[in-house]
Order: C-alpha cells, then structure tokens, then sequence
C-alpha cells in the first residue's frame, strides 16, 4: 500500500503520484487490494463531515454516503423497510457494522476470475470474460452484457424499488440506473468518474401503510452473496387490494432488476394464491442463462413466489 490520506473535503487532493481510490468502510476495497496486489494511495473518506448524516424532511429522507449497512437496517425499518430488511439480510453483523450505502453500491464484481491475481477479464483490463468458456454457475440468467457476472449490490436493488436517487460531487439526482449502467460497458461496475465522489442517497417520503418483503437464495446459512435475492412493496387499500407495488430481483442480471411485468400482474390484485403464482412465473420472462446458469431461472421463480408470500402474509 503506497499510503493513505483522511479527507476532510470531497475535493481535497493530496499531492502524490500514481493511482489514486476512494475508501469507506473498506470491506471490499481492502479484500480486493489483498487478492489483486494492487498498492493504489487510498484516499479515506471516513473524515468528511456529514458523510454518515442522516436527514429527515418533508421532501424525504438523505442518507450520508457513510452511512453504514447496519444503520440501515436498524433506523429505516419504520420507514423504508424494503431496503431495512434487505440492508439487515446481507453479509454479516461485522460487515453490515463497517460497510457503507455509497462503497456498496459501487463494491467492485465478486467474478472470481476479476478477484485472481494472474488472469484478466474486461474489469481487469483484458479484452474477454473468461468466466463465458470456463465457471460461470454463479454467473447471469439475463445474459445482456459482455461481462457475464451479476452486479453485487444488495442494496441497489432495494433502492431501485424507491426509485431512490443519488448525487455525486459532479452530479445530482441520478437514478440508480444512471450510476450503476446497464452493464453494456464490461469494463465498469458502475459509472461515476475516477474523482467523483458519491454523497448523498435520497429516498422519497415514506409510503403510509407500506409493507414489505425480502427473500434470498443462498447456498449457505449466511456470509455468502446470494445466488438470487428479491424484494417486493406494497401499499393495499382497507379491501386488500394493491394499489402500488414494486418488485426488485438481484444475482441474475448485469445490474439489479425492476420487474414490471410482475408489478402489473400484482397491482390491482388482492394478492390471491393465483395471482402470485402467476406473478412469480412473470419473472422468468427474457431470461436466457448460460450453460451453467439455468438453474437461477427456476430459482429466481421461487425467490420471487417466497417474496410475495411473505409480503401478502
Ligand atoms: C462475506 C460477505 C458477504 C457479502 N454479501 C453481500 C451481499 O449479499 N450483498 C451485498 O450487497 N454485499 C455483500 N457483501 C459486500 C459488502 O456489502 C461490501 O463489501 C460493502 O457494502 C462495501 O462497502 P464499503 O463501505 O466497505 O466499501 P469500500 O470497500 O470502502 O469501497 C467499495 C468501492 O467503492 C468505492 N467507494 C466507496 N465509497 C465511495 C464513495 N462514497 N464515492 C466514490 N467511491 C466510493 C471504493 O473506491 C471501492 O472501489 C458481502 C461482503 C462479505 C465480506
């Protein structure tokens, strides 16, 4: 590590050479330096005011960009509990504690093939992803980019289903959209600039009467990233009925997924045991896996159906 320096401004720029990378909590940033060998100066974003803060007003809620995992999950469970319940479901206790909103939705891909120190891929400036002839059992089922690994962020999905939006030191109100791409440029994980800083997550108000549901797939009890997750909302009226719904899949696509087909099989629904089968088998639609892959389509069908039992229940 060539060295570190503790911001206390955005755009403070210390006066070294060579590469230069933001750190949060530094739970991925460090395990990637471990593995990668790479000695870039960090640049500490722990020391900024107001990087963890919170706010509450009429027009919603901002989350710092520091603002750690575990805050999530234990202050906006009132609030915002799809993203609480999917913030509270990921990593473990000790991530969830260090890890940040801002360095989880721009953590780096967890390919294998990127984390190895001697093969390259588009993310690692090579020209191929080599998880397409070689592993890829937890790669894509919605196989629409180059790089063949889903986006990891846990929480990106969440906050696709707020339509929560993100600024920067050199942008304001991006959609998540906008900050994670579509994945049709393999070489990034997302699109801010090398010097652009993510600092602010703002979330609309809360829906009255919300209730909401996270489910993951994984192929262990915990400290695992999901093979397939799913998130769901629902705002139903006295009778029962949904009158608003967002439905949100990860672990299956270039970048997290809003499902609009399911969300308009749901709206206008009581959430019966038909519809929610029906809905559930919606999700599958435009997935094309990869030899290895298959079977997340089957999963992602079940993740969804357990997702929407939770929330009618
Ligand atoms: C066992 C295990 C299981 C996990 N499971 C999941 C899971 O299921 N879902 C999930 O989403 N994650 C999972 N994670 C990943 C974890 O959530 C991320 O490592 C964490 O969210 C990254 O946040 P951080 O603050 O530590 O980021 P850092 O490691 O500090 O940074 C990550 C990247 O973002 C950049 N960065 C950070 N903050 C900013 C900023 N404000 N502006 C510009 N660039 C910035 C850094 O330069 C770096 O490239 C898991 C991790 C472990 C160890």
């Amino acid at each position: 590590m060539s060295g570190i320096t503790i911001l206390t401004a955005y755009d403070e720029r210390p006066d070294v050479s060579g590469e230069l990378v933001y750190r949060a909590g530094g739970t991925d940033l460090q395990e990637r330096l471990r593995t990668t060998g790479g000695t870039p100066h960090i640049l500490d974003l722990t020391g900024v005011p107001g990087f963890a803060a919170i706010a509450h007003t009429d027009a919603g809620t901002t989350l710092g960009a520091g603002t750690t995992v575990a805050t999530v999950a234990h202050d906006l469970a009132a609030d915002y509990p799809a993203l609480a319940l999917t913030a509270a479901g990921l990593a473990t206790p000790q991530v969830r504690a260090t890890a940040t909103v801002g360095g989880n939705l721009l953590q780096r891909t967890r390919c294998w093939y990127f984390r190895h120190p001697h093969l390259s891929c588009f993310k690692s400036g090579g020209d191929s992803c080599p998880a397409r002839d070689g592993r890829h059992l937890y790669g894509v089922a919605f196989d629409t980019a180059p790089c063949a690994h889903p986006h990891p962020s846990s929480l990106a999905m969440a906050l696709l289903t707020y339509a929560a939006t993100v600024d920067t030191t050199h942008r304001s109100g991006l959609g998540i959209g906008d900050v994670l791409g579509d994945g049709s440029d393999p070489g990034r994980d997302h699109l801010l600039a090398d010097d652009e800083v993510l600092t602010r997550v703002t979330l609309p108000p809360p829906a009255p009467g919300e209730r909401a549901a996270y489910f993951r797939s994984i192929s262990r009890f915990e400290a695992e990233w999901p093979l397939v997750e799913a998130v769901c909302r629902v705002v139903r009226d006295d009778a029962g009925v949904v009158r608003a719904c967002a439905v949100a899949v990860g672990g299956v696509a270039p970048t997290p997924l809003r499902l609009p087909a399911v969300e308009d099989l749901l709206t206008g629904s009581t959430l019966d045991e038909a519809t929610v089968s029906a809905a559930a088998a919606a999700a599958r639609r435009g997935a094309n896996p990869l030899p290895e892959t298959g079977y997340k389509v089957e999963l992602l069908e079940a993740t969804v159906c357990e997702v929407l039992d939770r929330v009618r229940s």
